[in-house]
């Protein structure tokens, strides 16, 4: 599957729309999800054209990479939610529910999370 440039984590990108924006460096943007599944919801994405985890790791310089994961504890921090514990999630494909083709972690905090399960 190729990249989508028209997708909405590109559009953001872009700034052709608008984001609640927590965190930014040369590699990555960290903002709230708008829909957020617990009391603390962030993304974090690449500011490269990277559809999803399988394809960052595959393209992405290493610079790119140690930024996209010091950027997530660097956030984790700033919304406060390091202390009391959180979780990572990164959907992946079809099967993994990924609804936006351009890769993005979230982290969910801010409660007591219920057990993953698939
Ligand atoms: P996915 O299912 O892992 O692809 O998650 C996509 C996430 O993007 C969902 O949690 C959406 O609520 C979120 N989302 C979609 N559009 C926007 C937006 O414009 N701003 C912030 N979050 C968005």
């Amino acid at each position: 599957m190729a990249y989508d440039n028209n997708n909405v984590f590109a559009k953001i990108l872009r700034g052709e729309i608008p984001c609640n924006k927590v965190y930014e460096d040369d590699h990555t943007l960290a903002f709230h999800d708008i829909a957020p599944q617990a009391p603390v919801h962030v993304l974090v994405i690449p500011k490269g054209a990277y559809l999803s985890m399988d394809d960052f790791t595959a393209r992405a310089g290493d610079a790119e990479i140690a930024a996209l994961f010091r950027a997530v504890s660097t956030v984790a921090k700033m919304v406060g939610v390091s202390e009391d514990g959180w979780r990572l999630l990164s959907n992946i494909g079809a099967n993994g529910g990924q609804e936006v083709p351009h890769l993005h972690v979230h982290i969910f905090g801010g409660k007591r999370l219920g057990r993953m399960v698939p």
